[in-house]
């Protein structure tokens, strides 16, 4: 019997550099499945439409949370994000290891459904850090940045609700940790498929 496949849930404050973690992450782990998911914010400068989100409109958003098409949304710094149920149970029925990379509520919303799901979440060096990487990306409007920084306290907090805190310094260290998580989380996971098999 083949392990079962791993829903891996990263999270973290914004500007804690989880979007760029997960990019290496893929990178390293081609064959994970990632989720891209359905928002109502306006895309940034270089976001791609459904790659890097579904950007639909309020009543969109309205219209599949009612059609029961999210495995989890919520509402994140005046905008909402839900990912989609049917991509993510498709992959994870066809045996595929799959990534979210979601906010802090949404994380709790699929640990209930999923709860071998493996939670980790990514800490910024400093609030000071994190303060200059949000402001260097230039992508935030000031009355969007200061809704950020006044979420971050509140994010930081739930970093003990997770399976695992991730320190993100240099993102190298930060990618090795990680991996190093999910190979572990894979090992005990074909131990357990090995043992059933046996039985
Ligand atoms: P951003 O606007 O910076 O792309 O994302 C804002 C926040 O929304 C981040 O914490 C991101 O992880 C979270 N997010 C992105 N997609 C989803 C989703 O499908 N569900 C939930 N709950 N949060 C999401």
């Amino acid at each position: 019997m083949a392990a079962k496949p791993l829903l891996i849930v990263v999270s973290g404050p914004s500007g804690s550099g989880k979007g760029t973690l997960c990019a290496m992450l893929r990178q390293a782990l081609p064959n994970l499945a990632y989720s891209v998911s359905a928002t109502t914010r306006q895309p940034r400068p270089g976001e791609r439409n459904e790659v890097d989100y579904f950007f639909i409109s309020d009543a969109e958003f309205q219209q599949l949370i009612d059609r029961g098409e999210f495995l989890e949304w919520a509402e994140v710094y005046g905008h909402r994000y839900g990912t989609a149920r049917p991509a993510v149970e498709a992959q994870l029925k066809a045996g595929r290891d799959m990534l979210l990379e979601i906010d802090v509520q949404g994380a709790m919303n699929i640990k209930k459904s999923f709860p071998d799901a493996l939670l980790i979440f990514v800490q910024p060096p400093s609030l000071q850090e994190l303060g200059a990487r949000i402001a260097n990306r230039g992508t935030e409007s000031l009355q969007d940045l200061k809704v950020r920084m006044d979420c971050v306290l509140s994010e930081l907090q739930a970093a003990e609700q997770y399976d695992h805190v991730v320190l993100n310094d240099k993102p190298e260290d930060a990618l090795a940790e990680l991996l190093e998580i999910i190979g572990d989380a894979k090992g005990k996971r074909s131990e357990v498929g090995k043992k059933i098999q046996n039985e």
